[in-house]
């Protein structure tokens, strides 16, 4: 697990590189190892201005957005092209920045998002009507026209650690494709995947001044999202900062979409097949260590199946080997920092003074001394009022809550300011389809189908968890205005 520091270009900007005007870094560090691995520049607001200004000339006098759609999409393929030639560097880099175990990494982190950014560009692109008729309709102000969907402008892009490359082209695709320009501000804890998208972008000669990327933490999204010049936030992160995020674009006017936290239910009806459910309940909370958005960290099951259900979990948690990210076997990696991993604690903490009892682990795994690792954690006799019920982990934590009919279920599910994801396991589709009905959230995997992959569905939440989709034709539409032309009939 040695690291040697990777050796970085600075910012990008207007199509070029610099260390931007302050003198302050952003390091980053290997979660697993706790050694820095690379220096990049914390921009400044004047650094901003710079990126946003070059944004705006781009879209204001540039050919980006007056392109038809299939010039812009040969370049975007050129970029695929250019992410798929990079992916094995790129699922090393995400391994060493994030902490994602291997398969992760090349699956979920790097796998996904290039097949997602190829989707854009083979499927949603071509087929997507930039033009519509408006049908004549009699009555007051007889007309006849086309609705046109034109770009939405300059868009500052804002993303979270946890999947840094799938969170940055989830922005990226749909705005490029629909002829915007931007700006990317990356978490601070994991800004180079999004770095290298800069230089995937020269790459692909994508026009300067189209893609920006910045450095920098909430100064630098603070003097983002205030900027006159930007037209649209898409921010995904945190409920708490997406509500300043929210406030600090209204001041311009800014359409703001929002993907932020969740706290979903999996849950198991009375004649759901146990052995069936596992994977989907494991995977609920401690893939990537439990920082996934979706993931299901509220196990929901029938009181007839809950004993037989947390004995099989206990003894699978007995079998995540926890360590190394980059040795295959390694099932669970670390936590991104040692703060957010004391933040898990603090919220494990809670649970035991609210009365709730751990089954496994709660602790951090006595054969590792460095890194942010903590054990894959269980937690029973668990109230869904209690803080450790209703508050994001972003962790290995699962609470496991006992329910009497589906009626219960659902009311405990949607007990939540949370709306994001949720799962539903039946023997019988159809009850399983109308539990999932009821449920208030952005997506609902029934028997574990799906599981918010699918490019073609949307991804986004209810109520806290934000505003807005990303993913394909849904995504694209975000980054749009509608303009109405119309004419007389005649
Ligand atoms: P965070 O909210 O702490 O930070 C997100 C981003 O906001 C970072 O880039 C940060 O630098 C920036 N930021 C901080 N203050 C800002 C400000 N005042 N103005 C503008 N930008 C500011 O989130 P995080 O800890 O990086 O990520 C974890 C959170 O993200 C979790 O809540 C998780 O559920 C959520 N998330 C949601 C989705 C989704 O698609 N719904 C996906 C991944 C993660």
């Amino acid at each position: 697990m040695t690291s040697t520091p990777l050796a970085t270009r600075g910012l990008f900007i207007d199509g070029a590189w610099s260390d931007g005007t302050g003198d302050a870094a952003v390091t980053v560090v290997n979660p697993a190892t706790e050694e820095v691995i690379a220096e990049v520049p914390e921009a400044t607001p004047a650094d901003i201005d710079t990126a946003v200004t070059a944004a705006r000339r781009a879209f204001d006098d540039g050919p980006w957005p007056r392109m038809k759609p299939a010039e812009r999409g040969r370049i975007l393929a050129a970029m695929a092209e250019e992410l798929n030639r990079r992916r094995a560097e790129l699922v090393e880099l995400n391994i060493r920045e994030a902490g994602s175990t291997r398969m992760i990494a090349e699956m979920l982190q790097v796998g996904t998002p290039i097949d997602h950014f190829t989707d854009m560009v083979d499927r949603v692109l071509p087929g997507f009507a930039f033009q519509e008729p408006v049908a004549p309709i009699f009555g007051n102000g007889i007309g006849q026209g086309v609705v046109v969907r034109e770009p939405y402008g300059v868009a500052a892009l804002i993303t979270a650690f946890n999947f840094p490359f799938l969170l940055n082209l989830a922005k990226l695709a749909p705005a490029l494709a629909a002829g915007c320009t931007a700006v990317l501000k990356p978490s601070p804890y994991t800004p180079l995947e999004a770095l290298i998208l800069g230089e995937i972008a020269e790459a692909a000669g994508l026009p300067p001044g189209v893609l920006n990327v910045v450095t920098g933490d909430v100064a630098a999204g603070e003097a983002l999202t205030r900027h006159p010049g930007v037209d649209l936030i898409s921010f995904t992160g945190s409920d708490t900062i997406g509500r300043k995020v929210y406030a600090q674009g209204a001041e311009t006017m800014k359409k703001v979409v929002l993907e932020l936290g969740g706290k979903s239910a999996n849950i198991i009806l009375d004649d759901a097949d146990l052995d069936t459910v596992m994977e989907s309940v494991l995977a609920g909370f401690i893939t990537h260590a439990g920082q996934g958005c979706a993931l299901l960290t509220r196990i929901l099951v029938h009181e007839s199946l809950h004993d037989d259900l947390v004995a099989r979990i206990v003894g699978a948690l007995g079998f995540i080997s926890v360590g190394d990210p980059a040795d295959p076997t390694t099932l669970m990696g670390p936590l991104i920092r040692d703060v957010q991993r004391q933040r898990v604690e603090a919220l494990i903490a809670s649970g035991v003074e609210d009365g709730a009892q751990i089954a496994f682990g709660g602790k951090r795994p006595e054969h590792l001394d460095r890194g942010f690792f903590l054990e894959p954690t269980l937690f029973v006799g668990v109230d869904n009022a209690m803080r450790i019920a209703q508050e994001e982990f972003f962790g290995p934590v699962g609470v496991v809550i006992p329910f009497r009919d589906d009626d219960q279920a659902v009311r405990i599910a949607n007990d939540s300011r949370y709306g994001l994801a949720g799962g539903v396991w039946s023997a019988d589709p159809q009850r399983a389809a109308a539990v999932a009905h009821r449920l208030r959230t952005g997506m609902v995997v029934i028997n574990g189908g799906g599981g918010g992959l699918n490019p073609a569905a949307p991804f986004g939440g209810y109520k806290y968890s934000g505003i807005g989709r990303e993913f394909g034709a849904y995504g694209l539409s975000e980054f749009l205005q509608h303009k109405a032309l119309q004419w007389p009939v005649r």
